[in-house]
């Protein structure tokens, strides 16, 4: 049977209609190869627009399942404006109470290790995430229970236990520490550019412009206008533009989409100094009335620091990337503060980077509103990255009818577009 407009259709009318969700066919190869595309897709296209983490993966995962695929960047992936832009990203299974988050996490890493053996490199550099609790601990303590729910090792530790084991960290203030061992960080834009890399050895395109909405003509949008003046027609249009969606639909999610500037700052360590490597320091995180965090060796770009606290608002397409001196003084607290050996380091190198945010701070996966063959996929909140293939997995499901949109990233949970 070959898929038709219809089907996708028909599919996306039964996602939204609520049908029994149907586990999506396991698609990821373990063996170095692409799988094989099912045959019954191959009339099928849907253009997705933006090759950050959230495009790059939903698109392979289209064309692993047969769908012809054509990817559309002005920048191309992992680009220095996109939210993917950075070296690194944390992976960790740690989200409080919701096993939501702490269940595609537990399916990244798998995705991230198929992926890894597909392409025959690594993106993940298994350091551990250490979390600091310094005050309120209701959301580790929640967590705990959910990690061994979904196999995610963990370790809770005293304050003594982990200064012993890792004593160039001063945990003054520190009430007790979790360590999830499996944890660590991503090549974050390597890994865009290997996930296109694979998109395009399977078979997929890549194009490189802008692309901008056609009309939505009886419930469906028309052929992407793209910036060499040409137009795109596919069966279904997939948008994954991260902090640009709230321009592409300013009406439909301006409202729901904030994109802030966050100031990220790379510290220099001691000539010879192994104990902020990667092989002694594990990625942390320290959890008081900010989210603090940082991640050692971070491809030898230096120590990197940041505060996960949200910024002003940010144009990503416009915005100079230069850190505000505040962001700079705060580091440089904590430094003292935590990392005595580092009280002195130099500021090697510094990036602005802008999150995605939800107000809830949960994911958008839906039906462009009024439309059934266009879908959003974004808001990343700043915590996006790290579900790469297995968001991608589902992204990929949902646009296909193999599941239906779920209540927490549907547009609908936002007062205005019910
Ligand atoms: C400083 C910082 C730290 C973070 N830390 C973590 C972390 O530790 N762990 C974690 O999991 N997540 C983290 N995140 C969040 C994560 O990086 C994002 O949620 C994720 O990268 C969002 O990916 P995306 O594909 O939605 O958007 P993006 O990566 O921004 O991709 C969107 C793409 O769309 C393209 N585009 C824009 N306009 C158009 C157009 N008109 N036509 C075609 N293409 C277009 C852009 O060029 C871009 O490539 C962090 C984010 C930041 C900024």
């Amino acid at each position: 049977m070959s898929w038709t407009r219809r089907d996708v259709l028909r599919g996306a009318a039964a996602a939204a209609a609520g049908t029994a969700w149907r586990a999506a066919p396991a698609t990821a190869s373990a063996g170095g190869t692409a799988p094989a595309p099912s045959a019954d897709r191959r009339n099928l296209h849907v253009a997705v627009v933006g090759a950050g983490v959230f495009g790059s993966f939903t698109a392979l995962a289209l064309r692993d399942r047969g769908v012809r695929v054509t990817l559309i960047d002005p920048w191309g992936p992992g680009n220095a404006r996109a939210s993917s832009g950075g070296e690194t990203r944390i992976i960790r299974g740690v989200y409080g109470a919701d096993s939501t988050y702490t269940e595609l996490a537990a399916r990244a890493f798998a995705g991230w290790a198929a992926f890894e053996a597909r392409v025959g490199r690594r993106f993940l550099r298994p350091t551990g995430a250490l979390w600091l609790v310094l005050a309120d601990d209701a959301f580790l303590r929640a967590a705990i229970p959910v990690l061994a729910a979904h196999g995610l090792p963990h370790e809770e530790l005293t304050t003594e236990a982990a200064a012993a084991r890792w004593p160039q960290i001063r945990f003054a203030g520190v009430r007790w520490a979790l360590y999830e061992p499996r944890a660590g960080y991503l090549l974050a834009r390597q890994a865009c550019a290997a996930a296109v890399e694979a998109l395009v050895a399977a078979g997929g395109e890549l194009r490189s412009a802008a692309a901008l909405p056609g009309a939505v003509e009886n419930g469906r949008l028309g052929p992407l206008r793209l910036s060499d003046a040409s137009r795109l027609t596919a069966d279904a249009y997939l948008f994954a533009a991260g902090p640009w969606l709230p321009r592409l639909f300013p009406e439909a999610l301006g409202a729901h989409l904030k994109p802030t500037r966050q100031d990220v700052l790379f510290f220099g360590t001691p000539a010879g100094d192994r104990r902020f490597d990667e092989e002694h320091m594990p990625v942390w995180i320290e959890f008081g009335e900010r989210l603090l965090y940082g991640i050692p060796g971070n491809e030898r770009r230096g120590f990197k620091v940041a505060d996960d606290s949200r910024g002003p608002e940010f144009d990503p397409t416009a915005g100079e990337r230069l850190v505000a001196p505040e962001s700079v003084a705060r580091a440089r607290e904590l430094l003292a503060r935590r990392f005595p050996a580092l009280t002195d380091a130099p500021l090697l190198e510094t990036r602005v980077c802008q999150y995605e945010n939800t107000p809830d701070h949960d994911f958008l996966l839906d039906r462009l509103p009024g439309t059934d063959n266009a879908w959003i996929a974004g808001g990343g909140s700043g915590h996006g990255f790290k579900f790469g293939p297995a968001w991608g997995e589902r992204v990929a499901a949902t646009v296909l009818g193999e599941r239906p949109v779920h209540a927490k990233f549907a547009l609908a949970r936002f007062p205005s577009s019910k």
